[in-house]
């Protein structure tokens, strides 16, 4: 756990500190986004966590242990560091790159050259195309991806990113990011990672923290909650006029969403359909194939058609999705669903059909009002 506690620094004699009395806590394990304007103070906020800036006041403690009093180069060890182009070293190949500190804790060679392998397949790149090439032989993604397994090279349990998509074209910085929130899933690093885009910030951050100028804190806490309830105008202007559609996609479907069909299997006969659909009252079934997973939905208008069984009579449904996808990928699958309706799974079997009404429900919930009585 990162602990900042009444942080300042000023710059020289500048009138105001570029970082002004900030405190704030980041978790073990936890990704915390920090967005905010260009000079807010971000990257002095940074560099102030691995001593490559000194604060002018306040105190640091990562594991309760004070930043100041420890020793930088051993401090810098624990932390690994990724900045904007990936800053990579230009006359060193990608290897020696990402050999740079299994080198400075002194590891036996073929221990750094096991290591240098394992992070460049960590980060999607096959070690024998890119080992011997040089930064300028990469792409801006790739020198990212490079940046990223140089960091974690002597894997330090946490890790510092200054706008490390910044620089890349916007196509390559969304691959990252979804590539980068795979590993973090994995590796469950400690990440401040800075950004000043906020569609990153939402996308990324488990906690985000926006700051203006100063590194005055306006907000901090979830995607969720910040867009459901922006803390003050500055928030409310920087998360932008696409606030419920952002909302989308950080909030995930959940059972509680969706309508329980009663469901038959593709086998039946279709009177044993119809006589259930009389019997239950209900507008539909959901047929199941034998492996619980949903074939279609069936109604008394697919009934009166010729069908040797529950399974040929049933309207296919296009797409299924699992519990906890986004609400806005529920929403583009629904809006190309035919029937307006779309099967849910936990993964494996079938737990419920999503209709339209059941999606209001869950951008109501998202946006935390109680969902209206029907
Ligand atoms: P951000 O990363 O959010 O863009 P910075 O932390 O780089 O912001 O800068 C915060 C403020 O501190 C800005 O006003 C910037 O001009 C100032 N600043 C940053 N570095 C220095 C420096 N080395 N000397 C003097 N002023 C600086
Ligand atoms: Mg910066």
């Amino acid at each position: 756990m990162i602990e900042l506690r009444s942080v300042t620094k000023r710059y020289g004699d500048a009138a105001a500190p570029a970082v002004d009395d900030l405190s704030m806590d980041i978790g073990s394990g936890e990704l915390c986004v920090i967005v905010g304007p260009s000079g807010c103070g971000k990257t002095t906020t940074l560099k102030m966590i691995n001593r490559l800036i000194e604060p002018t006041s306040g105190e640091i403690l990562i594991d309760g242990e004070d930043v100041l009093a420890s020793n930088p180069v051993e401090l810098r060890r624990r932390i690994g560091y990724v900045m904007q182009q990936g800053g990579l070293f230009p006359h060193l190949r990608v290897a020696d790159n990402v050999a740079t500190v299994p080198r400075l804790l002194g590891w036996p060679k073929e221990k750094i050259a096991a290591r240098v392998e394992e992070l460049l397949e960590l980060v999607g790149l096959p070690a024998a195309t890119y080992l011997r090439r040089y930064p300028y032989e990469l792409s801006g993604g790739e020198r990212q991806r490079v940046g990223v397994a140089r960091a974690l090279g002597g894997d330090p349990p946490v890790l510092l990113m200054d706008e490390p998509f910044g620089a890349v074209d916007p196509i390559a910085r969304k691959r990252l990011q979804a590539e980068f929130y795979e590993l973090q899933r994995r590796l469950e690093k400690t990440v401040v990672f800075v950004t000043h885009d906020i569609e990153e910030a939402l996308f990324l951050g488990k906690r985000i923290a926006i700051m203006q100028r100063g590194a005055v804190l306006e907000q901090y806490d979830t995607p969720q909650a910040i867009l459901a309830k922006p803390a003050t105008p500055f928030v409310t202007q920087f998360v932008g006029v696409d606030r419920d559609l952002q909302r989308l996609a950080v909030t995930d479907l959940s059972r509680e969403d969706l309508d329980a069909a009663p469901v038959i299997s593709a086998a039946a006969s279709t009177s044993d359909a119809a006589e259930l659909l009389i019997r239950l009252g209900v507008a539909r079934l959901v047929v199941l194939d034998a492996a619980q997973q949903p074939v279609g939905v069936l109604g008394q208008a697919e009934l009166s058609r010729l069908a040797a069984n529950a399974g040929e009579a049933a309207i296919a449904l296009g797409a299924t999705l699992p519990l906890g996808s986004s609400l806005k990928a529920a929403l583009a699958a629904l809006l190309q669903s035919e029937e307006d309706l779309l099967a849910i799974t936990d993964g494996s079997r079938y737990v419920g059909l999503l209709t339209m009404e059941g999606l209001h429900g869950a951008m109501r919930r998202s946006a935390g009002s109680p969902p209206a009585a029907d």
